[in-house]
């Protein structure tokens, strides 16, 4: 049962005194806004505020936490590896670098991985190795390769990936911008052929866009464009750093259409909800072009990281939390659909055990109100843009867990709709 089923509203919650942790003049830089929650614990899909008030966390880390929090095997093994040996550098190398290599490759179906550790790192990584296959192996002059990304994408937040962004919040004030990328529709494969040419080394996009709110392009995006880059000799780059490891009910996402990219990005869960652990795997022939020296990383393959990285890649190598997140997923969509029915949600998109919400405008919610209002009614979430939110659960949440979540979530728009009388 949740502890706080009689939680006190919204603005009784807003108006609750700072929590220890964060007393005193703030000196944190305000970069985030976060829901008033401060929070001290977790296990599995749980966590516990400072006032002992429980919560599901239904955003999971945005996918850092397909395992949800503190699970038993990627402790074990973090704690193993802590009295062992937790950093060498690349200088040398330690006796878990190929092992994990070898793990995450092999779950992936790929040849190669080059280890990073944030997902921005691994994006970047991914475009330096696509600029330079192109300069080296393709035969683009120098100085000259063009990226073909999408619009709404989310890759991250150097001064390099901003520059591929047209999200203003994103993007705005943070120039100059690199250049060499060229920006077109989501999920349209004839703007992508319309913008390559001799100079496109790389196509770049999510095969699921999460922070946009879980947006699901045409089931023939993805395989028109691998046969486009095929046909044109432009290297296929597909960040899975939210939408991989479990959460689309397969091992990747692309593993939907049977698509393979040339180089896949992957980060978040690929560090159990531990500790940033990242990487690109792919060709052989193309992360081969970065020979010692063109590009590394102090903690990047680090022992710790690639300890938790080898269990984490034992627990999907069974395949049942990938089945676990399609079918609690089919469950998921089922529940959505009677909210959109229900005239709750004005649209919605689900695939695995991830969905984006649409909240129907005339209850005049924004997606931060609704946030708000789960998490007094004990369920984390997150807003994405406008009226939209986001669920994505820890892969292994109980069954009863994801039902208590979608009822909290049926009754705050159900009050909604009844104070907005509608
Ligand atoms: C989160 C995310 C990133 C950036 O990862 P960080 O670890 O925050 O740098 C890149 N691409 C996608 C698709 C993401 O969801």
């Amino acid at each position: 049962m949740l502890e706080h089923a009689d939680a006190p509203t919204t603005a009784q919650t807003t108006a609750r005194p700072p929590a220890p942790a964060s007393a005193g003049p703030g000196v944190l830089a305000p970069n985030y806004e976060p829901l008033h929650v401060v929070l001290v614990s977790g296990e599995g899909s749980w966590v516990t505020d400072v006032d002992g008030r429980r919560y599901l966390d239904c955003l999971a880390g945005y996918s850092a936490l397909n395992f949800g929090h503190r699970h038993p095997a990627l402790v074990a093994a973090a704690k193993e590896q802590l009295d062992a040996i937790t950093l060498t550098s690349r200088a040398f190398t330690h006796d878990l670098l190929e092992p994990f290599a070898r793990a995450v490759t092999s779950l992936t179906g790929t040849e190669t991985l080059l280890p990073m550790n944030t997902g921005a790192e691994a994006v970047e990584t991914a475009v330096k190795a696509a600029r330079k296959w192109g300069y080296d192996v393709k035969g683009v002059p120098d100085g000259e390769a063009t990226i073909v990304v999408a619009s709404g994408a989310f890759h991250g937040r150097t001064t390099t990936i901003v520059s591929m962004s047209d999200d203003p919040l994103t993007r705005d004030g943070f120039g100059p911008y690199t250049p060499g990328f060229r920006i077109v529709p989501y999920g349209d494969a004839d703007a992508v052929a319309a913008a390559v040419d001799g100079t496109t080394v790389a196509v770049l996009v999510e095969p699921v866009q999460g922070e946009s709110g879980v947006i699901i392009p045409p089931a023939d995006y993805l395989p028109r464009l691998r046969a486009l880059c095929d046909e044109h000799d432009v290297l296929l780059v597909l960040d899975e750093i939210q939408s991989g490891l479990g959460r689309t009910g397969t091992t990747l996402a692309q593993d939907l259409v049977g698509v393979r990219a040339d180089l896949t990005t992957l980060g978040k869960a690929l560090g159990g909800g531990i500790l940033p652990v990242s990487a690109v795997v792919g060709r052989r022939d193309v992360l081969g072009v970065l020979t010692p020296g063109t590009h590394g990383s102090t903690f990047g393959g680090n022992p710790l990281a690639c300890a938790v990285g080898i269990a984490v890649a034992d627990l999907l190598v069974p395949g049942t939390l990938q089945a676990r997140a399609a079918t609690l997923g089919a469950e998921l969509r089922a529940r959505v659909e009677a909210l959109l029915a229900e005239g709750l949600l004005a649209s919605a998109r689900t695939v695995g055990l991830w969905a984006g919400l649409d909240v129907e405008p005339s209850l005049g919610m924004t997606g931060r109100q609704t946030c708000e209002l789960l998490a007094a009614h004990g369920v984390l979430a997150k807003d994405t843009h406008g009226s939209t939110i986001r669920l994505a659960p820890p892969l292994n949440i109980e069954r009863e867990d994801l039902d208590l979540a979608l009822d909290i979530l049926t009754k705050v728009l159900r009050e909604r709709r009844a104070a907005v009388g509608r």
